[in-house]
């Protein structure tokens, strides 16, 4: 299969009442076993790219491998650009064939990032990406983009019905409570003012700083309204700690595939156990 784009999927898990699992992937593992994860659960998947990823990897390696992972399962798969800054950024990444893209405008006014989503919706749609965007402000750190506490702030439910209705946009990420990297304690979510925000938007709900929210949050977050739930830490966590143990059980092995072929394995059971967390296994 091709790739996908994100609101074909959405539009799906809204109707079935479950969340489709967007995964990070910086490099082949983690893109190999996002895929093969997919597969085993017979699940929808997405596969998204954050700024550092494409610093990382480069934007034609991403794409050339989720096309790849894309078209060797027999699931519905999608590449979706993570926390873009700019409109340039959003043209790229549409252009190296990413099937959606988020236009990330919190830090600005929210009559700036009306516009600048507005203008991300005007040129993705014709060309069938969908566009995710966000309103509040999500704390915590994801590669280059740092929040603190004292800037994040929830999204504003009546702003959320303003964003919406101006911008067009397929799905909506909001802050509630969650963060970007590893929590300090037990994250607590709003979820009086996510019910409220659905209510209002009636579009699919997107919850990052997924990695660390306890089961039965992700679980009520999905119940009202949470379509997309990304997670990045938690696969960095699996990954590495199965390289460290390697590493450490084997100090002269030079072979990286006896490293990172268990650190892949890892990243497969990790995201296996959340596409059934989402209840997203066996709806592709
Ligand atoms: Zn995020």
């Amino acid at each position: 299969m091709g790739l996908v784009p994100v609101s074909d999927l959405l539009k799906a898990a809204d109707a079935g009442g479950y969340a489709v699992g967007a995964f990070n992937c910086n490099n082949m593992e983690i893109v190999q076993a996002i895929a093969a994860a997919a597969e085993a659960e017979r699940a929808p998947v997405i596969m998204q790219a954050s700024q550092g990823a494409i610093k990382y990897a480069g934007i034609e390696y991403i794409t050339a491998m989720a096309k790849t992972a894309a078209s060797l399962v027999n699931v519905p798969v999608a590449l979706h650009l993570d926390h873009g800054t700019s409109f340039e950024q959003v043209m790229q990444c549409i252009r190296a064939g990413f099937s959606s893209v988020m236009i990330d405008g919190s830090k600005h006014s929210l009559e700036d990032n009306i516009a600048l989503t507005k203008q991300v919706v005007a040129a993705a749609r014709p060309v069938g990406v969908s566009v995710e965007a966000e309103l509040g402000k999500i704390g915590g750190t994801e590669d280059d983009i740092h929040v603190n506490e004292a800037d994040a702030f929830f999204t504003d439910p009546e702003e959320a019905r303003v964003f919406v209705r101006e911008t067009g946009v397929d799905a909506l990420a909001v802050a509630i409570g969650t963060a970007h990297g590893r929590y300090k304690g037990e994250p607590k979510l709003d979820f009086a003012r996510l019910e409220k925000i659905r209510s209002l938007v009636n579009i699919p709900i997107v919850l990052h700083g997924s990695s660390g929210v306890p089961g039965d949050a992700i679980r009520e977050a999905i119940r009202l309204g949470v379509r997309k739930v990304n997670i990045d830490t938690n696969i960095r966590e699996a990954f590495v700690d199965r390289c460290r143990e390697i590493i450490a059980a084997y100090p002269d092995e030079i072979d990286p595939r006896k490293i990172l072929g268990p650190a892949r394995e890892a990243a497969v059971e990790l995201i296996r156990e959340k596409i059934r967390l989402f209840g997203s296994s066996g709806k592709a």
